[in-house]
């Protein structure tokens, strides 16, 4: 039995290894949670890019990998092999990286997670980033120098945010990262930024004049050391499910107090007698939109 097991191993984990789709069998397999099959690819599917389903129940075709590293980004984190997404948002970040030095003087960004190569839900982290329109970018400046491809893997963040949370950590933040954080929120095809509700209490007290932009930056939680920029649905993604519009107004005064709160910040822990919260089942091929059976299956 298990000389048989090794023996469908070894046919299909070269398969999987050349970016090859699945078989019709594996990916009908009911039940079977989508994060493994989505967690498998290791290339795109070699078909026209679409974006299909909701930020957090969907999957992509057609993805592009971020070059690991250009002249103003360096990928982080290779090898997660997240670093994927639909063909704009590809573009956007390479955009968003060549203003930087402009903008705030930075070398360029760091970039973290974007997508697996076809999208979909993940084995760790992460509800959405199912599209490729979703990317963490890291709110420390790139390095000049180039970081060796292993030291990606454990390279630290700075953290942005003070120890009680109730806002940054002066000693990390400073004017060039509200200027980042707009660059990232003015571009059109740019829905949301969500950042940790420390810095959006930040950007709202540096920001000047002009505060637009401030209406697409949302607080979240955690997000205290990088932002979460997500682009609207593209035009040649019609599966796409775009989000609900954000609010109007730049989400800056009261609307933020409710973060700062004891009940947010210290929330007490619950009783030791309470019953534990059921885990959520993870989502299976039939949660998602049935295009992506072809997205995995594409060769
Ligand atoms: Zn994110």
């Amino acid at each position: 039995m298990r000389i048989a097991t090794l023996a469908l191993l070894a046919f299909f984990v070269p398969s999987a290894a050349a970016g090859q789709g699945l078989s019709a069998a594996d990916v009908w397999q009911a039940g079977k949670p989508a994060k493994e099959l989505f967690g498998g690819m290791k290339a795109a599917a070699p078909v026209a890019a679409r974006a299909i389903g909701t930020y957090a129940k969907g999957c992509l075709s057609g993805a592009l990998a971020l070059p690991v590293e250009g002249p103003t980004w360096q990928a982080m984190r290779l090898s997660r092999n997240r670093n994927w997404g639909h063909p704009e948002l590809i573009a956007y970040l390479e955009r968003l990286a060549n203003k930087v030095p402009q903008v705030a003087g930075w070398p360029g960004l760091l970039v973290g997670d974007l997508a697996q190569p076809r999208g979909g839900p993940m084995l760790s982290g992460h509800a959405s980033h199912q599209l490729g329109l979703d990317a963490d970018v890291w709110l420390t400046p790139m390095p000049s120098l180039l970081i060796p491809r292993a030291e990606r893997e454990e390279f630290p963040p700075q953290l942005m945010v003070r120890r009680d949370r109730k806002d940054i950590d002066p000693a990390a933040w400073t004017p060039t990262h509200w200027r980042v954080i707009k660059a990232a929120a003015e571009d059109p095809i740019v829905e949301r930024v969500l950042v940790n509700a420390a810095i959006k209490k930040a950007l709202c007290r540096d920001a000047q004049d002009d505060r637009g932009w401030l209406q697409k930056v949302r607080p979240i939680y955690g997000h205290d050391y990088h932002m979460h920029i997500r682009i609207r649905c593209p035009k040649d993604s019609p599966e796409c499910q775009p989000q609900e519009p954000v609010v109007p107004g730049d989400g800056c005064g009261k609307e933020l107090d409710w973060w700062f709160t004891d009940a947010v910040l210290y929330p007490p822990p619950a009783p030791l007698d309470a019953p534990k919260p059921k885990p959520k089942p993870p989502l299976t091929m039939a949660d998602l939109p049935q295009s992506c059976r072809q997205v995995l299956l594409a060769k």
